[in-house]
């Protein structure tokens, strides 16, 4: 039976240099900003975790990362990808797979007006209060996906004032067609027929289909990533990440 392990990247399998628990981590550096300097790093116990994976599984990374930023990852990927929060799914070769490309338009088209107008108010807001973030939304292969913003130099209760101001009472009033997410410093607004987890449902029925009965794991940090490791037989989280506080550690 072929085994499935469908990865969240950040924060799980790597981090930046800030919240590495040690200097140790540095030596193994994994992500690359555009200048090509490092910018996160896996931890002994997370190389030892890729090393298991990788060895007995196929993975399919499963991240927020639009193609650019996944392709500045240097770990041999070597199947399929979900990017983008799930908007975009990569073949092997690196080419998005039609059917999804053309169900994501039509989602991304239903939202392209709500989540610019939304953007325009974060844009108006940040300027006005003179906040340290920065809203954008994220496009990739012409598609328009989802709202994000960040905090700068450490500023987090800016973003917080523009979640609780803004977003929050946005995507509050319109509930049932987007959803909010919000891990540290990534404060996201997704449609809700965009989402890693309609992704990876899609990919195990596909391979199904072609491979017969997979097993399948789920490994992720956000609270947002427990939908899509629902899906699969095992679900992996690491300690003292998000997800883990919101789960295990109450018990
Ligand atoms: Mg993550």
């Amino acid at each position: 039976m072929k085994t499935l392990v469908f990865l969240d990247l950040d924060n799980t399998l790597f981090q930046t240099r800030q919240k590495c628990p040690t200097e140790d981590a540095l030596q193994f550096p994994v992500a690359y900003l555009r200048d090509g300097s490092a910018h996160s790093f896996m931890t002994p116990k997370q190389r030892q975790f890729w090393q298991l994976l990788n060895t007995n599984a196929t993975i399919i990374p499963t991240t927020a990362r639009d193609l650019d930023a996944l392709q500045r990852v240097q770990l041999p990927f070597h199947s399929w990808s979900i990017i983008d929060h799930g908007g975009v799914i990569l073949n092997p070769a690196g080419i998005p797979d039609a059917y999804w490309l053309e169900h994501m338009t039509s989602a991304s088209q239903m939202a392209q007006v709500d989540l610019g107008a939304l953007l325009e108010m974060a844009n108006t807001v940040i300027a006005h209060q003179k906040l340290a973030a920065r809203a954008q939304m994220i496009t990739d292969f012409q598609l328009p996906l989802y709202f994000v913003a960040k905090y700068r130099n450490g500023k987090s209760g800016d973003l917080d004032w523009l979640q609780e101001h803004l977003v929050q009472p946005w995507v509050l009033a319109r509930s049932t067609t987007y959803q909010l997410h919000r891990n540290g410093n990534n404060l996201a607004v997704l449609p809700r027929g965009l989402g890693k987890e309609h992704a990876v449902r899609y990919l195990i029925k596909r391979f199904n289909n072609e491979w017969g009965d997979l097993f399948t794991i789920g490994v992720g940090d956000s609270v947002s990533d427990g939908a899509f490791m629902a899906e699969c037989d095992y679900a992996i989280t690491p300690r003292d990440s998000q997800l883990f506080s919101a789960t295990l550690k109450l018990l």
